[in-house]
């Protein structure tokens, strides 16, 4: 990314929506926001294998695996305003688990960078079942979308809940819903 050239952006975008990018409190806006972009859009320059890289098992057994509430910000495509939440993964390993910091590593990659939370959803779930070679996986998020709350668009604590299952939670409705009551209804 070039800071440099995100930085005029932005002061050009300060003076279209009516500020005065001289004034005290704007100095320093345009490097501020160049850096956080910076930050916010990681994603499109992390490796996954190298994120994964070394944190892969041996399963001891192929219950299900289960982490809640591992927290989402992202950034939405179509306002490029945050949207943030909760993202509950379970899966049944056959050989192979990973190590539990990797899962949020692994969403990190996917959030940062512009998303809708659909597709998020099914990337992490893919990528879970594609580094593991998992029996089953079952990805929820429940995400507030600022685009929504800021604009009125929908009420203001409305969530959007979107689900992926692959593989054994896709064909057994037992594995299926065993996933989604320890996901959704234990907190
Ligand atoms: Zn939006």
């Amino acid at each position: 990314m070039n800071k440099k050239r995100v930085e005029e952006l932005v002061r050009a975008l300060l003076i279209e929506i009516g500020e005065d990018p001289a004034r005290e409190g704007l100095v320093k806006t345009p490097a501020r926001v160049a850096r956080s972009w910076e930050f916010l859009t990681t994603g499109y320059r992390k490796s996954l294998r190298r994120t994964i890289n070394g944190a892969i098992f041996t399963a001891q057994s192929n219950n299900m695996i289960i982490a809640r509430d591992i927290e989402v910000y992202s950034l939405c495509e179509h306002h490029m305003l945050p949207f943030f939440g909760r993202c509950h993964i379970g899966y049944i390993a056959r050989d192979k688990v990973l190590g539990v910091s990797k899962l949020a590593r692994i969403v990190d990659v996917f959030a940062r960078r512009l998303q809708i939370q659909e597709r998020m959803t099914e990337q992490i779930a893919h990528e879970i079942r594609r580094s593991v070679n998992a029996e089953g996986v079952g990805v929820v998020m429940e995400c507030r979308h600022l685009c929504m709350m800021m604009r009125g668009v929908e009420k203001q604590n409305s969530v959007m809940t979107t689900s992926t299952v692959l593989g054994s939670f896709h064909a057994e409705a037992a594995t299926r819903a065993e996933f989604m009551n320890l996901a959704l209804h234990s907190h």
